[in-house]
Formats: C-alpha cells, sequence, structure tokens
C-alpha cells in the first residue's frame, strides 16, 4: 500500500557562519518541522554576503546531523589516544575535571592549569567566555598567536588601526588586488564584490598568490611569487610608480611620515632586483605596476596567506604601503583592507571576565602548545609544568606546528585534558574526559565580522542532539565547582549578548534580533583616514617602530631589532639549502577550514588524499610521477603523501593544501610535522608557509 509521505514544515530563519573566515556569512537557514536543518543560503538582503557563500557551508546539514557527532560525556578508559572511551554522566564528568583541576592546582598553584581555545567557532560567547573563566581562576593567560598576528601587526604598522575601507566599495573599485588570500576558496564574498567591480565598471583584478588557486585562474592577472617574498614584489611596484611619475606626491607630504627616504630607497628595489626573489618576470611586475598606476581606485585587499612567514609582518606592512605611495586611499575604491577589527570597540569584561585579569599572571603562547606541553623552559616563561588542560574549538594536535612536539606532549601521563568538542578530533583522542559540544545553531551567540563591518546574530534553531551541551554552559558549571565567582557565570547567553551591546553602544538584543544584523561601518573620512591616519600625527608610517606598534600581546619575540626599517624584502624565512632545496607551504583546501569538516564525507571525497604540488622539471630531476608517493622531510620530521605534478608553483616550491586529519596519512604523522613553533616577529605567530625540506620518492 502507498504510504503518503508528509513534507516536512519548511521555516526560514536568520543566521551566522560562526567558522574561522572573515566573511561571517549572514545566513538564510532551513529549519524543517522545527527539529532538523536542511538548506543553508547566503542571505540576499545582506549587502556584503549578497546571498553567495561557500559550498561546505551550503551543505551544512551533513556536518550537524552527522552520524559521528558526540553524544555523550566519555572518560578515557585505555591508554591515553588509544580511543577507548565509556559513558560517564555530566555530572560526574564535570566533577571530576573540576577534582582534577584543583589537585592540580594545589600542587603547582593556579598557573599550571592551562584553558586552550580558539576559532572553531567565532562566535563571542561560545569562543571567548572560556576566558572568564581563566581570568577569575588565575589559570595561565592563552596568548592567541597562531592566526593574526603577523598580519595584524603589519597593516597596523602603517595605518596605526585595523581598519579600513568599507569592503563593499571593491565593487566600485577600477583595480581590485586580490594579496595572500584565496577567495574562490573561502570568504568567497570578496570575489562578489570584485567580479561586480568587473562587470560593473571594467576594473581589473590582480591575484597576488604563490601557485596557481582558484582566484589565480580567476584574476586578468596572476602574479605567482616564491613564498615570503611579498614585500620585494611591494617594493618594484612602489619603485615603478615613482619611476615613472605616478607617485602621488602631494597625498605622500600630507599623509605619510618618510616619503623621500622611502623613494631613495626602493630606488634600487628595481623590478629586476624583486624578479631574482620572487622567481616572477619583470614583465608582469611592470604589468602589476602599471595597472595600479593607471588605476588610482585600486582596492587592496590583503589576506591572511602571506603572513604565515618569519617575514610576514614586514610583507604585510609593505604590501598596505602601495596604497599610500599611489595616493589610493583618497577615493571611493580606492586604499587597503585587511581586517574591521577595531571598528567594535568591544566591552568584553562580562564576555570575557577582562574586570579579573591579574596582569601578573603569565601568558603562554598558543602556537608554541608542543614546547609548552614538553616543558621547555622558555615556552614556560621559566614557570610551573602545565599539567591540566580545558580545551574548547581546536584540534591542536592537528592544526599546532611541531606535531612530534604536541603529540609528546599530549601523551605525558601527568597531564589532564578535557576536550569539550563536536566529534572525536585527534585532541579529542588523547583526553582524558570528552564533553559533546553543540554545533551554532544549536545555541545563541553573535558575531562580528572581520572582512565586513556587520554585528549579526546567530540564535538557537534547534535542539542539539543526545547530551551535547554549548561552552556557556559548560564554563558556568565548571566555574560553579572550583568556585569561580563572576556575574557572567549567572547570566544566560542572551543576557550577555544583551549586555555586551548596550554596554558597547550597539543598542539592545532586541534590536539585533528584529534587523539580524548592525552595519557598524564608520563614516568615508574614517574608514579612509582623509582626516589623518591613527598615529598622534596622522601620518601613514612608512617607518615604523616595530617595538611599539599598538598590539594587543604580552611580549616581543623573535628578531625584532633586525626587521626593515623601511619596507623590503626581510631574508629571515627559512630559505631552501643544499639539504632542504624546497620551500613547502600548507595552503587551505578548499573543502575544509583548518580542521573543520574533516569529517564531513563530500569534503573528503573532494579532497581525495593528502598532496604534495611539486612543479613538473622539479619532479623530473626527483624520478617523481604524478601520484608517486613522496617522502618530505626537514629537521622536524618526515612526511608521506602522494606527489601532483603542477606547474602553477615556482621552481623550488611545494604546496601541501591541509588541513587533513594525521590519520590520513599511512603513518599518521601530519602536514604539521614539518612546520615550525618559533615565533614570528615582533609579537608571535606560525610560520606555516615557511618551511625548507627535502623530497624523495619512496
Ligand atoms: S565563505 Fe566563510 S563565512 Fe561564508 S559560509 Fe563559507 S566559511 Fe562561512
Amino acid at each position: 500500500m502507498n504510504q503518503l509521505v508528509r513534507p516536512p514544515e519548511v521555516e526560514i530563519h536568520a543566521s551566522a557562519c560562526p567558522h574561522d573566515c572573515p566573511s561571517t556569512c549572514a545566513l538564510e537557514v532551513e529549519v524543517l518541522d522545527g527539529r532538523a536543518i536542511g538548506r543553508v543560503r547566503g542571505a540576499e538582503d545582506n549587502l556584503y554576503t549578497a546571498g553567495v557563500i561557500c559550498a561546505k557551508v551550503a551543505r551544512y546539514a551533513e556536518r550537524i546531523h552527522h552520524p559521528d557527532r558526540l553524544l555523550h560525556p566519555l572518560i578515557r578508559k585505555g591508554p591515553k589516544g588509544s580511543g577507548q572511551f565509556a559513558p560517564i554522566s555530566w555530572d560526574d564528568a564535570l566533577d571530576l575535571v573540576a577534582e582534577k583541576f584543583l589537585v592540580a592546582e594545589a600542587r603547582y598553584g593556579s598557573e599550571t592549569v592551562w584553558p586552550y581555545y580558539y576559532a572553531g567557532t567565532m562566535g563571542l560567547i561560545m569562543r571567548d567566555g572560556i576566558n572568564r573563566l581563566r581570568h577569575v581562576k588565575r589559570y595561565s593567560g592563552f596568548h592567541s598567536t597562531i592566526c593574526v598576528n603577523p598580519a595584524w601587526t603589519g597593516f597596523i604598522a602603517g595605518t596605526g588601526k585595523l581598519a579600513g575601507p568599507d569592503p563593499r566599495e571593491m565593487a566600485k573599485s577600477d583595480c581590485v588586488v586580490i594579496w595572500g588570500t584565496n577567495p574562490v576558496n573561502t570568504q568567497v564574498n570578496v570575489m562578489t564584490h570584485a567580479v561586480r567591480a568587473r562587470k560593473e565598471r571594467g576594473a581589473k583584478i590582480v591575484a597576488v598568490d604563490i601557485y596557481m588557486n582558484g582566484t589565480m585562474e580567476a584574476a586578468d592577472l596572476a602574479v605567482l611569487v616564491r613564498p615570503g617574498t611579498d614585500g620585494a614584489l611591494a617594493c618594484a611596484v612602489m619603485h615603478c610608480l615613482f619611476r615613472d611619475g605616478f607617485a602621488d606626491r602631494e597625498y605622500l607630504e600630507k599623509y605619510t611620515d618618510a616619503p623621500r627616504e622611502l623613494e631613495e630607497h626602493v630606488c634600487t628595489r628595481s623590478p629586476e632586483w624583486a624578479s631574482r626573489i620572487t622567481g616572477c618576470p619583470v614583465e608582469t611586475i611592470e604589468e602589476f605596476a602599471k595597472l595600479v598606476a593607471e588605476r588610482k581606485r585600486t582596492y587592496f585587499r590583503l589576506g591572511y596567506g602571506f603572513g604565515r612567514s618569519r617575514n610576514g609582518t614586514a610583507n604585510m606592512h609593505a604590501a598596505s604601503c602601495i596604497a599610500a605611495v599611489r595616493g589610493s586611499w583618497a577615493l571611493e575604491g580606492g586604499g587597503a583592507f585587511h581586517n574591521n577589527g577595531a571598528i567594535y570597540h568591544w566591552n568584553k569584561s562580562m564576555t570575557e571576565g577582562h574586570d579579573a585579569i591579574d596582569p601578573s599572571i603569565r601568558m603562554l603562547d598558543q602556537s608554541r602548545i608542543g614546547p609548552v606541553l614538553c616543558g621547555e623552559p622558555d615556552a614556560l616563561i621559566n614557570g610551573v609544568p602545565v599539567t591540566a588542560l580545558l580545551i574548547q574549538n581546536t584540534n591542536p594536535m592537528s592544526v599546532a606546528p611541531e606535531q612530534d612536539k604536541v603529540k609528546r606532549g599530549f601523551a605525558r601521563e601527568d597531564l589532564f585534558t578535557c576536550v569539550h568538542e563536536q566529534f572525536m578530533t585527534e585532541t579529542a583522542q588523547m583526553a582524558d574526559v570528552v564533553l559533546p559540544a553543540t554545533m551554532f545553531m544549536e545555541h545563541d551567540d553573535f558575531y562580528q565580522g572581520g572582512g565586513h563591518q556587520y554585528i549579526q546574530l546567530g540564535p538557537k534553531l534547534i535542539d542539539p542532539p543526545g547530551e551535547c551541551r554549548n561552552n556557556h554552559e559548560v564554563v558556568c558549571a565548571l566555574a560553579k565547582r572550583l568556585g569561580a565567582s563572576h556575574p557572567g557565570f549567572t547570566m544566560t547567553e542572551r543576557e550577555l549578548i544583551d549586555w555586551t551591546l548596550q554596554n558597547s553602544g550597539w543598542g539592545t538584543l532586541a534590536v539585533l534580533e528584529a534587523n539580524k544584523w548592525i552595519d557598524c561601518q564608520p563614516d568615508f573620512a574614517t574608514a579612509h583616514y582623509t582626516k589623518g591616519f591613527a598615529w598622534p600625527d596622522g601620518k601613514f608610517r612608512f617607518k615604523p617602530d616595530w617595538k611599539t606598534v599598538p598590539f594587543r600581546s604580552p611580549w616581543l619575540v623573535g628578531p625584532v631589532d633586525d626587521m626593515p626599517v623601511l619596507p623590503d624584502h626581510w631574508e629571515v624565512i627559512e630559505e631552501a639549502t643544499p639539504e632542504h632545496p624546497f620551500r613547502l607551504a600548507t595552503s587551505p583546501a578548499r573543502n575544509f577550514l583548518n580542521s573543520t569538516f574533516n569529517e564531513t564525507p563530500t569534503s573528503l571525497a573532494r579532497e581525495h588524499r593528502p598532496t604534495v604540488m611539486i612543479h613538473p622539471q622539479d619532479a623530473a630531476k626527483l624520478g617523481i610521477a604524478d601520484g608517486d608517493k613522496v617522502i618530505l622531510g626537514n629537521t622536524r620530521g618526515e612526511v608521506r603523501l602522494h606527489a601532483k605534478i603542477f606547474d602553477g608553483v615556482r621552481r623550488g616550491v611545494l604546496i601541501a593544501e591541509s588541513i587533513w586529519p594525521n590519520s590520513a596519512y599511512e603513518d599518521g604523522r601530519g602536514i604539521n610535522t614539518l612546520t615550525g613553533a618559533d615565533a614570528i616577529a615582533p609579537y608571535g605567530g606560525a610560520a606555516f608557509h615557511d618551511n625548507r625540506v627535502w623530497v624523495k620518492r619512496l
């Protein structure tokens, strides 16, 4: 007998993408029968998202309703990392975590506990609330370096502030330069606005990158450089602008600190000089400079990628200087943009417990979790060992550099680890207690756009599966057991959102809920710095004082004294040597976002397997054929994966798109086995695209 199947009732709700991507897309989510997620689309009426999102989030139902979601708290029953766990009740699990933290604290002091988190969700409640617990309990501080520090510092070094022209102005530009980011893969909206400028105004799109990725293919001019040489390219472009009379001298005199010194300096930084460093032909550099010269209304969209080198801070600063030489900042559709972090002026005292900060408590470097857990004295700031971890929203076993040390550290028998996660990640597998976490459509949170200017609400749309609890619930439940007191622990998620909005000058939750988002775009003069840059004298800095760039860092690290005085190619990268003749970068794969989406079948199928791209002539010299198994190695370790012969890289450059789980490699050693945890000057960071290696056929 035919049975009539009732189609589900579909409601469309607004949300925001919580993932670690500057686009923070405004979403329209299908909710089926009030309990399941259907299709996810970009919100048409959000002027930045403009109806477009990436494929991996469009198929989010695959992730949120995945059969491998963690549903119940678990306690370890076998050796660390064995994957042997047994169910435990929430109360027993939280009691145990609290007891272990208290015992550790009694033995070593509060700094032995290290709350460790990152951007698995970018929600201001769910990502940052763990800081409230650490501040109140005086646990070791978390210096979050792994992503933004080099890029942000480099940008702020010039402008004085992390903000720039309205990203929607890309559509009003005559030339959009997409530098060190691959928006065809992620933060797709950059392409939306750049392509609109091309269609409506005949704008040119220039892409600068280290391999021929989707964005480079879509550009009118692809500028292919060796990793870590962007500073040389920027200097050569400025050389051409001065040489050919396209430097805006009036603008330079009024708005910049040292224009004549810069001109004299880049006089020797010719396209020929830059070509030798970057590997990019002189003609391409000249063509790039000519586009900027002829199209003053050029918008430089500067991404994070080229910050992930030991000279990444200096390179970001150098790239941002071109717009000042040309005077592009003064025009609508012109200038340089990296991130809008400075426009939101949050009061985070309730979400993060800033009122409870004790500045005498040590800060530990997130990127150096391997050396920290291995007990290296400098990583521990010569203090007590870390013997207890609470981890939310991150998967350091996979994503942190110097992976062999990370693994050794997590395997320590005297380390107690609690991981609150959505899936049994490789970090969760090393835990003593695993707690099941909600996903973004299962809790209330709010978000700020880095790549745009909206505050957005991401409300709870469906109930979580099993016994999943959100980060705020877990932090508050632990605080209660640990005797930590703060008003933020007694507030609901919605109360925290409302309080933060009100105390930051952004209205109320009710207003945000009614309007879905708040457009925080500063006026033209502020965004374009036409009344001066954000320094006391109002001048853009070609000569930054690297030691005083205003950035949230407790210390200076790396060879700060050797940083270039003026924009330059800084030879501090892991340059190739006869023993290690290749330079390896670990660029993001299209279907993963760090290690998120490692679990979804479509992402795994589309990425196929871990590979490394190698130039055909390099491969031929080494007897490597397409699909061959190869080993990459350096002083940090070895990694086995498959070769992909690809002529879209410079000779001597290898690209391993990432991040695959370690288990996808035949011996369980992931790509971060090869990356270094030494800190980038001046404020830290990990040089994921700056690794010298050898390669051979297996
Ligand atoms: S482009 Fe970025 S912000 Fe937009 S949906 Fe994809 S991951 Fe999320």
